[in-house]
């Protein structure tokens, strides 16, 4: 991130213009949506800037910029169209000590201005650093649509609500008083008894809330998913937008965790700082402490809660400790790697059955029914397998699986890092090892990649 979005509150602060046409119009017009000091220099204007100056809302000089007219100001605008002369005048501003802006020159620019939605006091500003303009304006239009506009009042009058709302005890009781209002009964009100019914709506809703029982926690044991953020489920992404505490393991991606309710605590239960991983029945504890005290925990797990997950450990305390909990699937590592590679992972006439295995387990490598594995047609995802490939490899193939069985190795599957390595039961290992995997990866035994042609340039930079 080149640009760093704040708001900046412009009450009673000088802005300077230079410039008086097109340019400095469209500035002026969101300028003029703040209370700051507005002066423009310019020897030709626009009508309407005349206008302005006419009704005071801005100040107007009409002559071109000189050293010290910018001192004192916030923040400049050099807006004339005419390269040379922006140039000049961006040079004055700065030593007069402005933060200044070349409209529509990013690089000879100390700040720009981004696409606003406007709800006050509820603003939306986009940026794209530059990189595309097209989509902060496509983003603006989704989010224009979106918005209600009674939105901005709503929020005033809930501003003005704050102090009262404060008897409420701070944290989740608060929240949920606040939500209820944006969400239905602020609209509501407005839409029925208009401005002054939102203020009634307010008082009621707060009795409401005061009088209501304490919150009981609960839990929520949620898949990720394989670590695209577009591959979380609805409710997966409704947990996040509403838990108060995230409980994540280390596989769950930056991407994900991103959309967290800023306030939400996140607690990485994978590892404890830069020590060992955390032990399965301090999660636990930590799960049933939050509950306990009220909160809404989202155990948050890579893939689907309930594939190699340790789920049953956790529901066993929650039900020792009487908290309510509910599990939300998530799309496997499996299901994401085959779609990496574009195969199905059931076909008719090759395999009617899929295992799930496990690379190692609590005992050390991991053993299966390796003789049935070793048939011509299965197919089985071998998660956490990297360790164990060499072991896997000389079982089935002591079982008298054939050395040419098809495996790809998917590496970050649906990740943008994504890799795919096509191998076969005989090379499996040494080409797990060439490979240097750094993520997450799962092994499709009996599955070659149907991409092959796809999967060639990744494996050529493997190779380089
Ligand atoms: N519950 C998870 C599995 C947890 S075990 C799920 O349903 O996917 C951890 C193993 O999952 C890793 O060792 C790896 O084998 C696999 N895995 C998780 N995310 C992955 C990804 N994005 N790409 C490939 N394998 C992944």
């Amino acid at each position: 991130m080149q640009h760093f979005p704040i708001f900046l509150n412009l009450a009673g602060r000088r802005v300077v213009v230079s410039g008086g046409g097109e340019a400095a119009l469209a500035k002026l017009r969101l300028l003029l949506k703040t209370e700051a000091h507005i002066t423009v220099f310019a020897q030709d204007a626009e009508a309407q800037i005349e206008q302005w100056a006419s009704e005071r809302r801005i100040t107007w000089c009409q002559r071109n910029l000189e050293p010290g007219d910018a001192l004192c100001a916030a923040l400049f605008y050099a807006a004339n169209d005419t390269p040379p002369e922006d140039r000049r005048v961006t040079k004055l501003a700065q030593a007069d000590g402005a933060l200044t802006n070349w409209v529509d020159n990013l690089g000879e620019s100390q700040f720009i201005t981004p696409a606003i939605v406007d709800r006050d006091p509820v603003t939306v500003a986009i940026g794209t650093e530059g990189a595309a303009p097209v989509l902060a304006r496509a983003i603006k239009r989704d989010l224009e649509a979106k918005l209600p506009a009674s939105l901005g009042l709503l929020a005033r009058i809930g501003k003005g609500f704050r102090k009262a709302a404060d008897a409420l005890p701070f944290g989740a009781k608060r929240r949920e008083f606040w939500a209820e209002y944006y969400a239905s009964a602020g609209p509501d009100a407005l839409a029925r008894a208009g401005k002054e019914g939102v203020q009634d709506a307010l008082e009621g809703l707060l009795e409401q809330h005061l009088h209501s029982a304490p919150k009981r926690g609960r839990v929520a044991l949620v898949g990720a998913g394989p670590g695209d953020p577009e591959l979380l489920t609805l409710k997966a992404r409704r947990a996040l937008d509403e838990a108060d505490v995230v409980i994540y393991d280390r596989l769950v991606s930056k991407d994900i965790l991103e959309l967290a309710r800023r306030e939400a605590v996140l607690v990485n239960a994978g590892k404890q700082g830069f020590g060992p991983a955390m032990a399965q029945e301090d999660i636990c504890r930590l799960i049933v402490e939050h509950a306990a005290q009220g909160a809404y925990v989202l155990r948050l797990k890579s893939g689907d809660a309930g594939v190699y997950g340790r789920l049953d450990e956790e529901i066993d305390a929650l039900e020792a400790a009487e908290i309510e909990w509910s599990i939300v699937p998530g799309i496997t590592s499996a299901s994401a790697a085959a779609a990496q590679i574009g195969q199905s992972l059931t076909k008719r006439d090759r395999n009617s059955a899929l295992r799930f295995l496990t690379g190692h387990d609590v005992k050390g490598f991991a053993e299966h029914d390796w003789r049935s594995l070793a048939r011509a047609g299965e197919v089985a995802a071998i998660y956490m397998g990297k360790k164990g490939a060499r072991f896997i490899q000389g079982r089935l193939l002591m079982h008298g699986a054939a050395p040419d069985t098809p495996v790809s190795i998917v590496e970050n599957a649906s990740r943008s890092t994504a890799r795919v390595i096509p191998t076969s039961l005989a090379r499996l290992s040494a080409d797990l090892e060439a490979a240097e995997l750094s993520g997450p990866a799962i092994l499709l035994y009996g599955l070659a990649p149907r991409m092959a042609r796809q999967a060639l340039p990744l494996l050529q930079k493997d190779h380089a």
